[in-house]
């Protein structure tokens, strides 16, 4: 890096001045942007605050957890192909080769983005806060090409990437991890990184897949963490759907919460958060994607 680059580092604190300066070095580097892609297509968002809505969905290569419940499992590593959608909502898939250079991804976007058809973008994964650097160029290209909003979803573990792309981004739905459902600890994390969202004002809620497994004391301590950045966030409670082959991926089974469960844990949290919402994956249920 150039001692200029570096020494404007030291100096810039804030998140967006952040993703200036990697801007900055990217320039300097000459690096290609390239991302590893899953797929990319047009559907009805099944979860959180923007479920029903129309999104053009671009899953990213990649996790760095490995939740127990989870259905995409075929995200967890590079793949060497990916598969994109020709035209929204069709499922006419070709088959591209990883990676892809950032004027292609573009082109996809632009292609699926028909006059009046979508309310939003959606990053998701996989983890696609693993593809900040690449983020951190294409969103503002993909912004003022589409003028669409762009929605993360994420594991809500990486506040430091969060930061390098903070600017570009509209609304963040953000999962919680409980440790005796996802297997995965990650407190002091979800904290800084909500209260990152909430500080940008953007639009922002937290996911929490429970099951039977879902210990009480976790969603109280859940509750308590999002009260301290705002008691206004929204939290949604989102019965795990039961894997169609679980020990493939994972020898802990995961099991819907019944009905009692939930409605118990919803009066619990509301005792801290305004708003406590208990939402199965809807898209599953519509045959989405
Ligand atoms: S963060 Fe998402 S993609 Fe990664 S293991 Fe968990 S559920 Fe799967």
């Amino acid at each position: 890096m150039e001692q200029e680059a570096k020494n404007v580092l030291v100096v810039v604190q804030n998140q967006c001045d952040r993703a200036a300066i990697y801007h900055l070095m990217i320039a300097k580097t000459r690096v290609k942007p390239t991302a590893r892609l899953v797929e990319v297509f047009s559907a009805i968002q099944g979860e959180g605050l923007n479920v029903g809505t129309r999104q053009i969905f671009i899953r990213f290569g990649l996790c760095d957890l490995r939740c127990h419940f989870c259905d995409s499992p075929h995200t967890w590593n590079a793949p060497s192909m990916c598969k994109i959608e020709r035209s929204p909502g069709l499922r006419d898939f070709e088959i591209h080769s990883n990676p892809v250079p950032l004027p292609i991804l573009i082109e996809w976007v632009e292609r699926q983005n028909l006059p009046s058809l979508h309310d939003s973008i959606s990053l998701t994964g996989g983890e696609p806060l693993l593809h900040a650097p690449f983020l951190a160029q294409f969103l503002p290209i993909v912004r003022s090409l589409t003028h669409l909003p762009i929605y993360l979803e994420t594991g809500g573990h990486r506040p430091e990437e969060l930061g390098l792309i903070l600017p570009y981004l509209d609304s963040v739905g953000m999962d919680l991890k409980l440790p005796s459902v996802s297997g995965e600890t990650y407190w002091t994390e979800h904290k800084k990184f909500l209260q990152i969202c909430f500080d940008a004002n953007l639009e922002i809620f937290v996911k929490i897949i429970v099951s039977q497994k879902t210990e009480p004391a976790e969603l109280e301590r859940s509750a308590m963490l999002v009260a301290a950045v705002s008691q206004d966030i929204p939290i949604f409670l989102q019965p795990v759907t039961p894997l169609a082959d679980p020990e493939k991926f994972s020898q802990v089974p995961v099991t819907a919460p019944t009905p009692d469960q939930v409605l118990g844990w919803q009066a619990l949290m509301k005792q801290f958060v305004k708003s406590v919402r208990v939402i199965p994956q809807t898209h599953k249920m519509l045959n989405q994607m």
